[in-house]
C-alpha cells in the first residue's frame, strides 16, 4: 500500500522509538486484515527517533491502550483522504484485558475468567499496578 494515502483510517504518530511494535500487538493489529503499517526509528525533529502505525481502515481500536502504551503518541483520524482528528490519549486510570499479569501467584494466573485489571497507581513514573496483587507491569 502507499502509506501516505491513507483513506479512511489511523495514523499513530510520534510513538517513541522502540514502543511501536509492543503498541501493535497490544493494539491486536496482528489479527486484522486490512493494511497496517508499522515503521520504525523514523528520523523526527520533535523526539530524535520515533514509530509510525498507519491503519489503513476505519476499524475500532481501544485508544486508552494507546495512552497506556505512550501517552505522547499523536493520534490522526482520516477521513475520505483529510485529517478530521489529531489528538493525544492520557493515560487511562484503569487498563482492562490488555495486559496480563506476570505474577505466576496472582488470582488471575489460577482464575482464568477474572478480567486482567492494572490501575495507575504513579502518574508521574507511568506505573500502573494489578489490582488484585499489586504487582508492577515492568
Ligand atoms: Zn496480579
Amino acid at each position: 500500500m502507499n502509506i501516505d494515502s491513507i483513506k479512511n483510517g489511523i495514523v499513530i504518530d510520534h510513538i517513541a522509538a522502540g514502543k511501536g511494535m509492543q503498541l501493535y500487538y497490544l493494539l491486536g493489529l496482528d489479527a486484522l486484515d486490512c493494511s497496517v503499517a508499522l515503521i520504525k526509528n523514523v528520523a523526527s525533529r520533535k523526539i530524535g527517533r520515533k514509530d509510525i502505525i498507519k491503519v489503513d481502515a476505519d476499524v475500532p481500536l481501544n485508544l486508552d491502550v494507546i495512552g497506556f502504551v505512550d501517552p505522547e503518541a499523536t493520534v490522526n483520524i482520516i477521513r475520505d483522504s483529510r485529517l478530521v482528528e489529531k489528538k493525544t490519549i492520557p493515560m487511562p486510570q484503569t487498563v482492562t484485558n490488555v495486559i496480563k499479569c506476570k505474577n505466576p501467584r496472582c488470582i488471575t494466573s489460577v482464575e482464568q475468567d477474572l478480567p486482567q485489571v492494572f490501575q495507575l497507581t504513579d502518574k508521574e513514573n507511568k506505573v500502573y499496578r494489578c489490582l488484585y496483587c499489586e504487582t508492577k507491569t515492568n
